[in-house]
């Protein structure tokens, strides 16, 4: 195990020294003519007064941004504008400061777009959605909200997901009013969904199964009459192969399936058998309803924005593949083209399992592919998320961290495992200490004076306040990393990937890891026109 991690230490230590510089002359070097440069950005990082926008806007204009996708509704439901509609989902503190009418005056003023971005169907447990109407929220075949979900093995999943198909419902009543009045109020570019899916994370295919879906899924399908509900047909069994039958009219739903609770209803759908005998594909069905609601929901948005105003734009953040992602979280975007004018994939590092560099290689082949599903139709920007490339350069400090959580759980008398937690707190640091010698001086010796006082005599004697310490300097650290530290090259390299698949933009995640990366430069290099 040891000499595994003395392995990776030594591959990073020589990937930090002779890393490929591909761009050596990225001073001289132009982007694309016409290429689009966009930037995914939060509300924290615009600040809260008339001149932390400015600011912001100035650093966006150096690095040749085109337009900024603003957050606007955040993963808790917050809004950042001065919603009449909704006023109780203000986010707090941001009931006196309009950040989207200031964003939009400042952006404006030095040609840059906005792109009013919006969460779409995943809330707060506080927010002010589910508080109120709590039957908005998507339910698993157990009744229960995404709430009684897990996240990894033991963390409570922190997110309610609303209903996309219940009519009247969250999407109708609450989400697409929302996306109207900005496209009313505010001199916005374009509208921008994300989170425009089912839930992915943790229980990819448990919802939704509410009162409403649980009718909705066979009517969808039509898996039975309306009229004449009592006449059930059977299979004729005319073919030898049981399922070339299918034309023969059966009627799919079981004959006492208004008897059935929610759990029964739920496991037919996910494992019955359209046919008696086939095989059980009766959840193709639950896929394809998913699909389909989906869609109707980007459709209806469209239609209502354009209706108010027809130049305003529709922009979608999606996942990296449409055919995987219709089957897993009901997102087929290759079939959005009617109704999205930008499709901006997130096709970040953080879903590709390899190195970086076959993330690299990768990301020029799926951004191919998606331009093909989408037939080239409609702009697509890449999406490259900054913080993902440096997984080796994050990895160190996440182990270091979540050890600390384990270690501060096991009991004193557990000296063996204590003692294990810290080796590898040690082993972690090893693979890093080179690294933060080369680009931080001073915090390589705070890190190392810590890490030893807390290991002395294989942890038995490391404190609570040593530990939370070392925890807390962690998170500064990662918090404001030195110039440096996190490769540039990397983030030129994947520009430069992305750029082979010929793309009409990029897109990249985002303003504050920018900032905390010490990472603006590179753009203000890269996006140089
Ligand atoms: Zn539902």
């Amino acid at each position: 195990m040891t000499k595994r991690i003395f392995i990776v230490g030594l591959i990073l230590l020589v990937f930090a020294t002779t890393f490929p510089t591909a761009s050596t002359n990225a001073q001289n070097r132009k982007a694309p003519r016409g290429e689009v440069h966009a930037l995914w950005a939060h509300p924290t990082d615009v600040g809260m007064t008339a001149q932390s926008v400015r600011e912001f806007v100035a650093q966006c204009k150096r690095a040749h941004i085109d337009v900024i996708v603003m957050d606007v509704k955040d993963s808790n439901g917050g809004l950042y504008w001065k919603s009449k509609q909704v006023p109780q989902a203000i986010a707090r503190g941001y009931e006196n400061f309009d950040m989207l009418e200031h964003l939009v005056r400042e952006a404006h003023a030095v040609g840059i777009k906005v792109d009013a971005w919006l969460v779409d169907f995943m809330e707060g447990a506080n927010g002010a959605a589910f508080r109120e109407h709590p039957e908005w929220a998507q339910l698993n075949p157990d009744g229960e909200t995404t709430l009684s979900e897990k996240l990894g093995k033991k963390n409570p999943y922190p997110y309610v997901w609303m209903c996309p198909a219940r009519r009247p419902g969250y999407t109708d009543q609450w989400l697409i009013p929302l996306y109207e009045e900005i496209v009313r109020n505010y001199k916005v570019d374009s509208v921008h969904h994300d989170y425009v899916r089912y839930m992915g994370d943790v229980a990819p295919e448990g919802y939704c199964f509410c009162d409403y879906c649980v009718k909705h899924i066979p009517r969808h399908a039509m898996l039975s009459y309306e009229t004449r509900p009592e006449e059930r047909y059977r299979v004729k069994h005319g073919q030898p192969r049981i399922e070339a039958n299918w034309w023969s009219d059966p009627t799919m739903l079981p004959a006492d399936w208004d008897k059935r609770d929610r759990r029964e209803k739920a496991d037919y759908i996910l494992n019955g058998r359209t046919i008696p005998g086939g095989p059980p594909d009766m959840r193709y069905f639950f896929y394809d309803y998913r699909v389909h609601q989906i869609e109707k929901f980007v459709r209806e948005t469209t239609e209502g924005v354009k209706r108010i105003n027809p130049k305003v734009g529709v922009s979608a953040a999606v996942f990296k593949n449409p055919i995987i992602s219709a089957r897993f979280i009901g997102q087929h975007w290759d079939q959005w083209n009617d109704w999205i004018d930008v499709y901006m994939p997130m096709t970040y590092r953080s879903h590709f399992a390899g190195s970086f560099e076959s993330y690299l290689d990768h990301l020029t082949e799926s951004t191919e592919r998606q331009i093909e599903w989408i037939r080239g139709k409609r702009p697509l920007y890449a999406g490259i998320a900054s913080n993902y490339l440096y997984r080796e350069e994050y990895q160190p400090f996440d182990d270091i961290r979540d050890r600390i959580g384990e270690f501060k759980e096991l009991p004193i008398a557990d000296a063996k495992g204590r003692a294990e937690k810290m080796r590898a707190i040690k082993t972690a640091y090893e693979t890093t200490r080179q690294r933060l010698a080369q680009f931080a001086p001073e915090r390589e010796r705070e890190f190392g004076s810590l890490i030893n006082a807390v290991s002395v005599n294989d942890g038995s004697s490391a404190t609570a306040a040593q530990l939370d310490e070392l925890a807390k300097k962690i998170v500064a650290f990662r918090n404001d990393l030195p110039k440096g530290f996190m490769t540039p090259e990397k983030l030129r390299l994947s520009i430069e990937a992305a750029r082979k698949a010929k793309p009409q933009g990029i897109i990249i995640f985002a303003g504050g890891s920018l900032t905390r990366e010490k990472l603006w430069h590179v753009l203000e290099e890269e996006f140089k026109n």
